[in-house]
């Protein structure tokens, strides 16, 4: 299966063996056929029950799916956490705080779960995202929406449609929803109109997505907030971090704290039986089936997320670190030591580094030697090792070693260190 967004389609190697395995999945979790399909909401219960996708996208844009996945549902509370990252590019993420916390509740979606002061323990709850909604920018709630719609649009690399049955569906029977929209407006977190906010929030969750649409957005958040197919920079980095991080501590309703354990990665479920998952700098996912267990949670979609996680190894908390040291080539001649380094330099890389200058002559480098290291084939510096290498270069050079820095990329030119002090004189 390929996808016809563009980057996508140019997969050749290599996709078909994610497509054999998602499409493995879906055979060995179709059968299971607990839970019920939503039903509170009239209109969601027209859906066939024991439809099934998944669909999960890379970033370098690669989409693999297998099942169902051009099937469209409706978003759902799924959407909760685009309206959360609009808001908060919106207004910053201490005036949305303001308004929501970033506490998980451990109660039911939709449940009257407000803190001390009135305000919803987070946005991933019914509460804390009708309030979330009522803060995006716009002038009315058409403008949120539109807005909401093709941030979310934006997110997936095309532009999503409403499902208008739904919408009048949940429009017509949303009283408890309503009932949150007034509690929260009379503390002072919901901004505006109730009917404005509940309004615009029914729609958002009405909102028609496909698998594929829930990976191509979670890789939006994966990748630092930029689509992977588009190359469109719909959030900052710091952004997608908070979105993330919020989903990661409240994101699956009351099942948040097991998930975390279980699966390990920051995510969101709807009602609507989709669940978007992300492993940050990896891929988004994206699972659809429409049955859900007590907590609104779909069956096959928490079955399948714990299966991918341990069989591919994702979870949050398992660190693989490479065994490969940062430290490439380092020796000696009669020009002085050389050192190339590579790839993406963290604290251990520049310890790996500190280590290779020590052992280098049994030794520290003697005075009026020359040292020359090799950044061409470094990606990125972080600050930390960034500050370890600004310190290792000054006590360097106040030992009288000359230090030569290549740098092509300019991949260190530039970078001050938090004291000021350059890696590069
Ligand atoms: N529109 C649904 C509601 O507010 C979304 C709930 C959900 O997916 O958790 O009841």
């Amino acid at each position: 299966v390929s996808d016809d967004r563009g980057v996508g389609s140019r997969l050749a190697h290599g996709g078909e063996v994610l497509d054999a395995a998602l499409a493995e999945i879906v055979e060995r979790f179709r059968p299971v056929r607990t839970g019920d399909v939503a039903s509170y909401i009239p209109e969601l219960e027209h859906v066939d029950p024991d439809t099934f996708g998944i669909a999960l996208c890379s970033p370098r844009g690669h989409v693999y799916a297998a099942g169902d996945d051009g099937l469209e549902f409706t978003v759902q509370s799924t959407s909760k956490a685009f309206a959360y990252a609009l808001a908060v590019t919106d207004v910053g993420v201490d005036e949305v705080g303001r308004h929501v916390g970033f506490e998980p509740s451990g109660d039911a979606f939709n449940a009257i779960s407000l803190d001390a002061v009135g305000r919803p323990d987070n946005p991933m709850i019914n509460a804390g995202a009708i309030v979330t909604t009522s803060l995006i920018r716009g002038a009315d709630a058409d403008e949120r929406f539109d807005r909401l719609r093709s941030f979310m649009s934006r997110c997936a690399g095309r532009d999503l449609g409403v499902d208008e049955h739904v919408f009048r569906s949940e429009l017509a029977t949303g009283d408890r929803n309503r009932a949150l929209g007034y509690l929260t407006r009379a503390s002072g977190s919901l901004v505006g109109e109730v009917a404005d906010a509940t309004a615009t929030y029914f729609r958002q969750c009405s909102i028609l997505v496909t698998v594929r649409d829930l990976a191509v957005m979670g890789a939006t958040l994966a990748n630092n907030g930029v689509n992977p197919i588009t190359g469109d920079a719909v959030v900052t980095s710091s952004v997608a971090q908070t979105t993330l991080a919020v989903m990661t501590t409240c994101g699956m309703y009351d099942y948040s704290g097991e998930w975390m354990v279980r699966v390990g990665l920051p995510a969101k479920s709807g009602v609507g039986g989709g669940i978007v998952a992300v492993k940050p700098g990896q891929f988004g996912v994206g699972v659809f089936s429409p049955r859900l267990d007590e907590r609104g949670n779909s069956v096959r979609g928490v079955r399948v997320l714990e299966h991918l996680s341990s069989d591919l190894d994702l979870h949050l908390m398992a660190h693989a670190r490479s065994a490969h040291s940062a430290v490439a080539q380092s020796w000696l001649d009669d020009l002085g030591a050389h050192v190339a380094l590579v790839g993406e330099l963290d604290f251990v890389a520049a310890e790996d580094l500190v280590v290779a200058l020590e052992t280098l002559f049994d030794g520290p480098l003697p005075a009026g030697s020359t040292l020359e290291l090799d950044f061409s084939r470094v990606t990125v510096i972080r600050p930390t090792a960034e500050r370890v290498l600004a310190a290792r270069r000054a006590r360097l050079t106040a030992a009288g070693v000359h230090v030569v820095v290549i740098d092509p990329g300019g991949v260190v030119a530039g970078h001050e260190t938090a004291a000021g002090e350059r890696l590069v004189g």
